[in-house]
C-alpha cells in the first residue's frame, strides 16, 4: 500500500464547498477563532501529523501488537508513546474542548476532521485517544462539579485517558443483564467488583492514569436496565492535589488475541472492590451512558470511513500500474506487455464503489458532525432540536450503514490487488482484518437497526425521519430544473417518497406482529442508507456541476465527482430494490422454520 496521504482536497471540498462550513462557524457562538485560515492551518498540522508520526507505525503496530507482563500492565507497540506525547504537546486532545478545563473551544466538527485523517493513519493507535473524548463528554455532561473539576482538566490535556466499560462475559447487546457490583461506603464512594472483558484501551502505557466509566449495579438496584448505574473508576485515585494517588483495585487479568486492530489493547479489566465514585442519578446510569454510546456510535461509523480511504488509496495505484491482459476494447498501452488493470470493467467496478463509499460517507459524517455544534451551541432552541433530531436519526444509520460498506470497501481493496491482496506486505490484509470490528462493537449492525427502525423511526412516530426527507424533498424541489443533475433528482424525489411508504406499511406490519420490525431492520438500515447516501452524492454532483459550469482549473476533481455520482445512481442504489423486497418479504420465511429444522450436523 502506498503511503498514506490525508484527503485534505476532499475534506475541503465537502466543508467548503458542500456544507459552507466558514459560514456555519460565522454563526456558530464560541466558534469565532474558527476562521477560515485558522481552520486551514489546523488541517494541514492535522494532517501532517497524521501522515508523519501515525501512518508510519501502522503496520509495525498490527505486526507487534500489545503485551501483557505478569502484573497486568500492558505495553503498547514500539513508537505508540511517542507518538501519543506528541499528540499531547501539540495540544489535540484539548482541541474542542471546553477552554473552562484547558480545552481551545473550537467546534467540536473541526475534531471529527482530525479524527479523520489520525483514524485513517492508524485506527488502533486513535482508540486511545478517542475513547478518551466520550470519558469527557460523559463527566461534562453528568459529573459534579468536583468530579469535573478533578477529572476534566487531566483528560482535556491528555494526561489522563478514559475507557467505556459496558461489556461482561455473559452480556453484551443485553446491557439488563449485567452483573457488576457496586457497595456503597461510608465516605460516600463505591467498592465495584466485577469482570468487564474487551474493554478498549483498558490498560496501556501511554499516559499515567487510565479513567474508567464503569456500569454497575447497587445493592437494592431492580433487575433488567432500569437498575444500572454509573461510576468513575480511576486507576489511579487522584490525591488531595488532583494528580496521581493511590493505585487502585483493578487490573487488566488478560488481553484479547483478536483479528485485527493489534496496536489497541483489548482487555478483560477485573474490578476486585475498586473505588468508584457513582456519576449521575442512581439506577440512571444507562441514560448517562449514552452520551458515551452516541459519541462512541459516531467514532466507530468514522472508522467505515477510514477503511473505506484506505482501500481505495491503495487500490488506485496498483489499478494504475499493474499489467494484466488487455482491454476489451482494444489495447490500450500498446508500448507495454499488457494493460493496465484500470482499465477492465470489472476493476473499475470495485474503485468506484470504494469512492463512491468514501467520499460519500465523508459528506454524512460531516454533516452530522455540523448538526452536532448546532446542537450543542445554537442559541436558537428549534435549531438544537431540529439538529439533534436529525443526529438521533443519522447516528445509527452511520454506524451501521458506512461500517457495513467500509468493510465491503475493504473487501474491494484486497480484490484489487488479487492474490496479492492477501499478502500482508501490500497492507490490504491488514485494513480488511481492521475493518472488521466496526460492525460488531459499539453495537452490532443488527442492534442498530433494531434502534434506527425502533427507537428512532417508529417509536417517534416517524417524526425524527421527516427530519431528514425534508431535507431531501427541499432539494428535490429546489434542484427540479436542474438539468445537470436532472437525472439523479428524479430518482432521489422518487425513493424519498418510497421510503415514508414502505416505513408506514412496515409500521402497520409490526403493530399485527412485532417481529415483523425485527425481520426488516437490517435491509431497513441498508436501504435507509443508500437513500441517505444518494442525497449527499446528488448534493456533491450539484456543487461539481455549477464549479465546472463557471470554469476551474480543477475539472478532472469536479468531472470526477460527476462520474461517481452517475455510477452510485446506477450501479450502486439499485441496491435498495432488494432491501426493499427483503423488507417487505414479512417474518414468515425467517420464523416459520423451527430450530430442529435448521439441522447443521446432529
Ligand atoms: C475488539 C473489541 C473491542 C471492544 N471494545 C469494547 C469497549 O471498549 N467497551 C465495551 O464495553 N465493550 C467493547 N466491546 C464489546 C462489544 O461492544 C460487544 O462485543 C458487542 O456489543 C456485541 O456484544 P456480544 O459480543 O456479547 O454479542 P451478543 O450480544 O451476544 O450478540 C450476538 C449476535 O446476536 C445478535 N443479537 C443480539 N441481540 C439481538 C436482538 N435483540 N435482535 C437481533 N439480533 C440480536 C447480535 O447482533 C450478534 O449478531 C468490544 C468488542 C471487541 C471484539
Amino acid at each position: 500500500m502506498p503511503d498514506y496521504k490525508a484527503p485534505l482536497r476532499d475534506i475541503r471540498f465537502v466543508r467548503d464547498e458542500l456544507l459552507d462550513f466558514p459560514t456555519h462557524y460565522e454563526t456558530l457562538p464560541g466558534a469565532e477563532d474558527a476562521t477560515p485560515d485558522m481552520v486551514k492551518a489546523i488541517l494541514e498540522e492535522g494532517a501532517k501529523f497524521a501522515e508523519q508520526v501515525l501512518a508510519p507505525l501502522n503496520r509495525s503496530g498490527d505486526e507487534e501488537g500489545c503485551t501483557r507482563t505478569e502484573d497486568g500492565e500492558v505495553r503498547t507497540p514500539k513508537g505508540f508513546k511517542e507518538a501519543y506525547q506528541q499528540f499531547v504537546e501539540g495540544g489535540w486532545p484539548g482541541l474542542s474542548q471546553s477552554p473552562e478545563y484547558g480545552g481551545q473551544g473550537l467546534p467540536e466538527s473541526l475534531g471529527l476532521s482530525i479524527s479523520e485523517m489520525i483514524g485513517q493513519a492508524n485506527w488502533s493507535w486513535s482508540m486511545y485517544q478517542g475513547l478518551s473524548q466520550g470519558a469527557k463528554r460523559t463527566i461534562d455532561a453528568h459529573g459534579t462539579e468536583e468530579q469535573k473539576a478533578v477529572y476534566l482538566p487531566k483528560l482535556v490535556s491528555g494526561e489522563w485517558t478514559g475507557t467505556m466499560c459496558l461489556t461482561e462475559p455473559h452480556c453484551g447487546s443485553d446491557l439488563g443483564l449485567l452483573r457488576t457490583k457496586a457497595e456503597p461506603q461510608a465516605d460516600g464512594s463505591y467498592k465495584l467488583t466485577g469482570t468487564k472483558i474487551f474493554i478498549s484501551s483498558g490498560e496501556h502505557d501511554l499516559a499515567e492514569n487510565i479513567v474508567h466509566i464503569v456500569l454497575g449495579r447497587l445493592p437494592d438496584a431492580p433487575a433488567g436496565t432500569k437498575g444500572i448505574s454509573l461510576f468513575i473508576v480511576p486507576k489511579f485515585l487522584p490525591n488531595a492535589e488532583g494528580e496521581v494517588g493511590e493505585r487502585n483495585s483493578l487490573v487488566c487479568g488478560a488481553l484479547e488475541n483478536k483479528m485485527g486492530i493489534h496496536g489497541n489493547a483489548t482487555c478483560v479489566m477485573n474490578f476486585d472492590g475498586a473505588t468508584a465514585f457513582l456519576i449521575g442519578p442512581p439506577n440512571k446510569g444507562l441514560n448517562c451512558m449514552f452520551t458515551f454510546m452516541n459519541l462512541a456510535r459516531i467514532g466507530t461509523a468514522m472508522q467505515g470511513l477510514a477503511h473505506a480511504e484506505l482501500a481505495f488509496q491503495g487500490a488506485l495505484p496498483y489499478a494504475r500500474e499493474r499489467l494484466q491482459m488487455r482491454s476489451l476494447s482494444g489495447k490500450k498501452a500498446p508500448d507495454k506487455p499488457a494493460d493496465p488493470i484500470i482499465v477492465h470493467p470489472d476493476v473499475r467496478r470495485m474503485l468506484l464503489t470504494m469512492k463512491a463509499f468514501s467520499e460519500g460517507g465523508r459528506a454524512l459524517m460531516y454533516f452530522c458532525s455540523q448538526q452536532g455544534d448546532i446542537a450543542s451551541r445554537s442559541p436558537d432552541e428549534d435549531a438544537r432540536k431540529q439538529a439533534d433530531a436529525l443526529l438521533s436519526l443519522l447516528t445509527p444509520i452511520a454506524k451501521g450503514f458506512l461500517t457495513e460498506t467500509g468493510v465491503e470497501a475493504a473487501y474491494h481493496g484486497m480484490q484489487v490487488y488479487g492474490g496479492h491482496g492477501y499478502i500482508a506486505e501490500w497492507g490490504m490484509e491488514q485494513n480488511l482484518r481492521d475493518a472488521r470490528i466496526s460492525t460488531l462493537y459499539e453495537g452490532t449492525t443488527g442492534i442498530q437497526a433494531l434502534d434506527l427502525i425502533g427507537r428512532k423511526v417508529l417509536g417517534t412516530q416517524g417524526e425524527t425521519l421527516k427530519a431528514f426527507t425534508r431535507i431531501m424533498h427541499r432539494f428535490c424541489k429546489a434542484n427540479a430544473d436542474n438539468e445537470a443533475i436532472a437525472e439523479l433528482v428524479g430518482e432521489l424525489a422518487q425513493l424519498n417518497k418510497e421510503w415514508g411508504e414502505a416505513t408506514m406499511k412496515l409500521g402497520m406490519a409490526g403493530m399485527q406482529n412485532p417481529e415483523e420490525v425485527g425481520a426488516a431492520a437490517v435491509d431497513y438500515l441498508m436501504y435507509a442508507g443508500y437513500i441517505v447516501l444518494a442525497y449527499f452524492w446528488a448534493d456533491m454532483a450539484r456543487v461539481a456541476a455549477e464549479r465546472l459550469d463557471q470554469g476551474t482549473s480543477e475539472e478532472a476533481f469536479y468531472r470526477g465527482k460527476l462520474q461517481t455520482a452517475r455510477f452510485y445512481y446506477k450501479r450502486i442504489l439499485p441496491r435498495t430494490r432488494s432491501h426493499l423486497a427483503a423488507m417487505e418479504a414479512g417474518r414468515d420465511s425467517l420464523m416459520d422454520i423451527a430450530e430442529a429444522e435448521f439441522l447443521a450436523v446432529d
